[in-house]
């Protein structure tokens, strides 16, 4: 037999092999500290779901990436405290079950439930709901493992935590999460369908429900699909289109068994508030994504800068969703400090089509402030992404004094925020 060397890693949608030739996936917290004291560069990866070299290592410089997915003792909840401790590697399918099972829930959910937890708010991953911020406004207290080997744990209220979460992985390795908890509710989701342009009143649309998300595919000049996910009992009132009468998939072509239940039937939280089931793949599978996040009132004249270039935007795109988040107060959250609607594109799988579209896209968007999602494809100079943060050089500040060596650092993160 001859010897096949093992393929490289690669993220997700694999249009990233990472620079390292493994992933290590140490079962103890002592075989990390270890790894961690002896390299000179090392990426934690999560789920690796991002589509751009956030989690990567530095060709070059011999990093070590490393998965917390084998450390054992992932959940703990204090009901009496209303928080879960939860371990670097965990994913929000595996706490959204251990929490609903103790009557508890989280306020939002990304439209997967197959992502880590540190590697969401690391990247300001965010749901879907006008009063509903990202999902690092959960955490209260992030244990992180520095690069001398010491363990450091920022709180809430305490200087520094408000970098300290959307950490683009600079910091060190987080070993732990906590985060606010509250009791279990049940959901609703209903998909109404063809929501003209024309007349749209955005402001009252978004404010329509818990959770309202609209898709287009910019083949015509509206949202072909509205999901509206409302917390029980408040009642679903959507006078602007059509409910429809079977279950969609967003991505046209695919099958709505991917997709959490529709059609109005009450559910827990986590089976309702994500997109897409954990069992099955999310989206489409074999995609890119981009997108923008700005100023909530810009929300109807980035439609029509869009609008006008859609037919260069329609060949390359599988689907285009708009939604809304609050603002938070994490430094280099997209929704910093900002009422925030969010432009996402789930490309075609081809990047050398796709990504004069995203050039374009950007361009029309320019106008706006926009804020490209740390975990997604962009083109924008690094430069520009930084000036748009007030707290960029606070951040740089943060990781200088917790990583002087840049042990966490990689080319991703100094081109944002150089040392
Ligand atoms: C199908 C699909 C749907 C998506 N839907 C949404 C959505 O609805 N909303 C949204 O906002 N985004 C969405 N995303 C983007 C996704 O949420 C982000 O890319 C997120 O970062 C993925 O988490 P991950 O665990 O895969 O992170 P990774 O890509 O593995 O890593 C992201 C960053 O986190 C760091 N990191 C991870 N774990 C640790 C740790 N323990 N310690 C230190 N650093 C760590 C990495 O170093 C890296 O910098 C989607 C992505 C996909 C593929």
């Amino acid at each position: 037999m001859p010897d096949v060397p093992p393929a490289a890693p690669t993220n997700w949608a694999r249009n990233i092999t990472f620079s390292a030739a493994e992933v290590h996936r140490p079962s103890t917290v002592g075989a990390l500290r270890e790894l961690v004291a002896d390299s000179a560069h090392i990426r934690v990866l999560g789920s690796g779901h991002s589509f751009n070299r956030i989690a990567d290592v530095d060709a070059g410089r011999s990093g070590v990436l490393i998965s917390l997915a084998a450390l054992p003792g992932g959940i703990e909840v204090d009901p009496a405290a209303r928080t879960v401790r939860v371990g670097g590697g965990v994913r929000y399918a595996e706490l959204a079950e251990a929490l609903d099972a103790r009557g508890l829930a989280l306020p939002n959910m990304a439209s997967l439930p197959h992502i880590s937890v540190a590697g969401s708010v690391a990247t300001g991953t965010h749901g879907s709901g006008n009063g509903n911020r990202s999902l690092a406004e959960s955490v209260r207290a992030v244990e992180l493992l520095t690069a001398d080997g010491g363990t450091v744990t920022l709180a809430r209220g305490d200087a520094g935590f408000d970098g300290a979460v959307v950490s683009l992985g600079a910091l060190g390795v987080v070993l732990s999460l906590t985060l606010d908890v509250e009791p279990a509710y049940h959901v609703t989701q209903h998909v109404f369908r063809e929501l003209p342009f024309q007349g749209l009143d955005f402001a009252a649309v978004s404010a329509a429900a818990y959770s309202v998300s609209l898709f287009t595919d910019w083949r015509a000049p509206r949202f072909f699909q509205v999901w509206v996910k409302q917390r029980m009992p408040a009642p679903v009132d959507f006078p602007w289109a059509e409910p429809a009468v079977v279950a969609q998939h967003p991505v046209p072509g695919m099958s709505a068994v991917h997709c959490t239940e529709q059609l109005g039937v009450p559910g827990p939280w986590h089976h309702r508030l994500p997109h897409f089931r954990a069992e099955f793949t999310p989206s489409s599978g074999d995609e890119l994504q981009s997108e923008y996040l700005l100023p909530r009132a810009h929300a109807v004249a980035a439609l029509e800068a869009l609008d006008a270039v859609r037919e260069r935007i329609a060949p390359v795109l599988q689907v285009c969703e708009v939604r809304t988040v609050a603002a938070d107060r994490q430094w280099l959250s997209p929704a910093s400090g900002r009422e925030t609607v969010a432009f996402h594109f789930t490309w075609v799988a081809d990047t050398a089509r796709v990504l004069p579209v995203v050039s374009l896209v950007e361009e029309r968007l320019r106008a706006f402030d926009p804020r490209p999602h740390w975990g997604k494809v962009f083109t924008v100079d690094p430069g520009r992404v930084a000036a748009g943060y007030a707290h960029a050089a606070d951040f740089a500040a943060l990781a200088e004094r917790l990583d002087p060596e840049g042990k966490f650092s990689n080319a991703f993160v100094r081109a944002l925020l150089p040392r």
